[in-house]
């Protein structure tokens, strides 16, 4: 198989394996605990919380361990808000958000409270001056992804951050698909509080942080003593070590950058290669700044389950842009909110480059997937076997 969806998740490295499996094995006893086992784990509790806060550039004590980036984001939302100073109720989320985090935005605006959407240009890159409308002195807090998980489009986190601070609301970001992809500096990113998932980066899934910067008003959701009363429970060490071992492994700065650039030169190459064979190619937010390793596209009018099943013929992993349901297809909400056709939208596929993409699986790709798609001219689906 080969693997084109590394925004959906990536495989665990070795490493995080080699770290994670003694701390099932030897340490299993609870952090909390006040006996030597006990001590032990919070030993390496607090070695993992040091090795991500070197890692991301915060403070120890700015790291909430969490399940992931979905409890981080509501953490943060919600936190942020119930925090906010009387007056300010108002919460403002980008529109292409990740469908979950879309999901809290309806919840929190069917409870009454204002919701506002920043738009985005049609090629997926935000709206700056509806912004600068939008985020004014009755916003309780901004909520904005880093980067797309569909197209790819890095949002301009320091701008908004500038919008934010200037209309005295704090920012988060939803920072998922671009913690372990490019280089990142908490403490220089401009966001106040940040979330993270580490199963997008070769780490465990259901474990994740979220960053809150130290003395930004913020109240906790799940009661308890962990995480200096920030987030109750009981922590899960071995996801934790983990997740600080998938960090260690991405390397310096230097060497995420050269890892970034191999990556997107392999998506060029697979973006002209599928161009050249298949000139009805159109390829989303091409132009706009983007994640090196992702490819949003359509060819022609081929519904993307025509392509998806072609590629899987060819055994390689990718998705659509599309929500499935119980049989239905809702077109992609990213590309409805950059003004895309719904039948457009409805034969996006996303391919995903990451560590583990070759120069040969591109080479695989651009010369099997041409032929068979034309096997199924004049680009229609093929009549049920
Ligand atoms: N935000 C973004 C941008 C994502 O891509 C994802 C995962 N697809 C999430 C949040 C949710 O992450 P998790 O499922 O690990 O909670």
């Amino acid at each position: 198989m080969l693997y084109f969806d590394h925004n959906a998740t990536t495989p665990p490295a070795p490493a995080v394996l080699a770290a994670m499996l003694p701390v099932f094995s030897d340490v299993w006893a609870n952090p909390s605990s006040q006996h030597a086992p006990g001590q032990a784990a919070k030993r390496t509790l607090g070695a993992a919380r040091t090795t991500v806060a070197r890692a991301l550039g915060c403070k120890p004590a700015e790291v909430i361990f969490t399940s992931g980036a979905t409890e981080s984001n509501h953490l943060a939302v919600r936190g942020l808000r119930d925090a906010a100073p009387v007056g300010r109720r108002r919460v403002v989320f980008g529109s292409v958000e990740h469908a979950g985090h879309l999901k809290l935005a309806r919840a929190l605006s069917d409870a009454g409270t204002p919701v506002s959407y920043l738009p985005v240009h049609a090629d997926g890159t935000l709206d700056l001056r509806a912004a600068g409308e939008l985020i004014g002195p009755d916003v309780a807090l901004v909520s904005l992804m880093a980067a797309n998980n569909e197209t790819g489009v890095c949002m301009p986190v320091a701008e908004v951050a500038a919008l934010a601070h200037a209309a005295g609301a704090p920012l988060h970001v939803d920072a998922t698909q671009l913690i372990g992809k490019l280089p990142f500096d908490f403490a220089r990113f401009g966001a106040d509080a940040v979330s993270l998932s580490a199963h997008k980066f070769h780490g465990p899934k259901g474990v994740g942080a979220l960053l809150l910067r130290q003395g930004v008003p913020w109240a906790p959701q799940t009661r308890g003593s962990q995480e200096r009363a920030r987030r109750g429970g009981t922590e899960n060490l071995p996801g934790i070590v983990g997740l600080a071992a998938a960090l260690d492994a991405l390397g310096s700065a230097s060497a995420m950058v050269a890892e970034a650039e191999r990556l997107a030169a392999l998506r060029d190459a697979l973006e002209r290669g599928l161009a050249q064979a298949l000139p009805a190619l159109h390829v989303w937010s091409q132009h706009a700044p983007r994640l090196p390793g992702t490819s949003y596209l359509r060819i022609g009018d081929l519904q993307a389950e025509v392509v998806l099943n072609r590629l899987e013929r060819l055994g390689i992993a990718a998705s659509s842009g599309a929500a499935c349901s119980s049989g239905g297809s809702e077109p992609s909400h990213v590309l409805s909110a950059m003004g895309v056709p719904r039948d457009d939208a409805l034969c996006a596929v996303r391919l995903s480059l990451g560590r583990t993409t070759t120069a040969q699986d591109v080479d695989f790709v651009v010369a099997m997937l041409p032929p068979l798609l034309m096997a199924c001219s004049p680009f229609s689906p093929p009549p049920e076997p």
